[in-house]
């Protein structure tokens, strides 16, 4: 049964204040991306200070917190692979460098060192988009209706929302640009109303809240010409929150994380660099099969050791795994049922959106995860 029959509003409302995580004694900055450290070990650094720069995809990092650079070090990722980080030692003192001053072009975008959910820069979707564009979207709807980080960033930092809507809207020059909330989302839909923008109410159906279907349902509302492909581009308001604080002052050192496990949920705040488990403790997760985002999309993560880094906006936590034999297709239909793109998922053939909702229903025990698996 998918989540909207179960009462799950689309897009999860933030019911309570988010929880500050404590303070990390060891803060952990992945350089992945070809980023080079502007800082050595041994240098003393304050919360907010640029401490790397990028060599190709040119986003900077911030400091999270004051103290030292403890080390250079090789690290393993949580989701595979390697990297170079740079490990800081917290002061505890939280002394901050000066704010973040931001040009007024498109080179903010890169400067602020915003990333989507996901990894990609905030400045390459933008820059991509930029020429002739129709609509733009915003969307306070997380992409799996168990997490509510899009709506807390409405919801909390509306002002930092119209920061980063107006300068989008200078920059790019939209026809229109709307603001998509689900039916559930009552206070967000409060805090939109006063921002540059049309808000627009989504049906509580999963996968509405998919970057292509808002695209396709919102881009051609109200009455006025079809966009082209390519002329609408939908931003998560927790990206154009982050920016939006940038363009105040305050580079992207802290990120929410909403983690969600069978019947239970929490939404953290934590500084960048922060160890996953202590988010995962401060939460007072279950131990369980962990995942980068929701059941329905989320991609596996191999432990939780790993730090807090751009892009990483929700997490779940699964009931453990019970050993299961495979079974094939019984031929049962549900997956079609669901599917958004009237697909029939059994036959592989036609445009998949890879929303997760076919693998939700199927009672197949060899296509995972199962309904026993997932959250409600
Ligand atoms: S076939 Fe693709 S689009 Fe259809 S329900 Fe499955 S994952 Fe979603
Ligand atoms: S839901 Fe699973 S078992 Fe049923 S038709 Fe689809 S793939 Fe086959």
């Amino acid at each position: 049964m998918l989540p909207w029959n179960r009462g799950v509003p689309m897009g999860r409302a933030v019911t309570t204040p988010p929880t500050s995580l404590p303070q990390q004694e060891r803060i952990i900055l992945p350089l992945p991306r070809g980023e080079t450290p502007l800082v050595r070990v041994g240098d003393p650094v304050s919360r907010g200070q640029r401490v790397a720069d990028g060599n190709g995809d040119p986003l900077p990092i911030y400091a999270p917190v004051s103290g030292t650079v403890a080390a250079l070090d090789t690290m393993e990722l949580a989701a595979g692979g390697s990297c170079l980080a740079l490990i800081l030692q917290n002061d505890g003192l939280d002394t901050a460098a000066d704010p973040l001053e931001l040009p007024d072009d498109e080179d903010a975008l890169w400067d602020s060192g915003v990333r989507l959910p996901g990894g990609r820069p905030l400045a390459q979707a933008v820059t991509q988009a930029a020429p002739g564009l129709d609509t733009l979207i915003l969307s306070a709807m997380d992409r799996e209706p168990w997490h509510c980080t899009e709506d807390a960033a409405l919801c909390l930092d509306a002002d930092a929302v119209g920061a980063g809507l107006a300068f989008l809207n200078r920059l790019l020059h939209p026809r229109r640009t709307l603001l998509a909330v689900g039916a559930g989302q009552h206070q967000a839909a409060h805090a939109a109303a006063p921002l540059d923008c049309t808000v627009m109410t989504v049906p509580q159906r999963y996968p509405l809240s998919h970057p292509q279907l808002l695209a396709e349902s919102l881009g051609r509302l109200p009455p006025g010409q079809p966009p082209q492909e390519g002329d609408v581009l939908v931003l998560p308001v927790s990206a154009v929150a982050a920016f939006g604080a940038a363009l105040q002052g305050t580079p992207p050192i802290r990120q929410r994380v909403s983690v969600a496990w069978k019947r239970g949920h929490a939404l953290i705040d934590a500084p960048m660099g922060a160890p996953l488990s202590a988010i995962l403790e401060a939460a007072a997760a279950p131990d369980g099969p962990l995942l980068l985002g929701g059941p329905m999309t989320g991609s596996p993560l191999r432990h939780a050791d790993g730090p807090l880094v751009p892009g990483i906006t929700s997490l779940c936590v699964l009931p453990p795994r019970r050993h299961r034999n495979g079974t094939p297709c019984i031929r049962c239909g549900r997956c079609a049922a669901v599917c958004p793109m009237d697909r029939q998922p059994w036959l592989g053939i036609g445009h998949c959106l890879h929303c997760g909702a076919c693998r939700y229903v199927c009672p197949a025990a060899g296509y995972t995860p199962s309904k026993e698996e997932v959250l409600l």
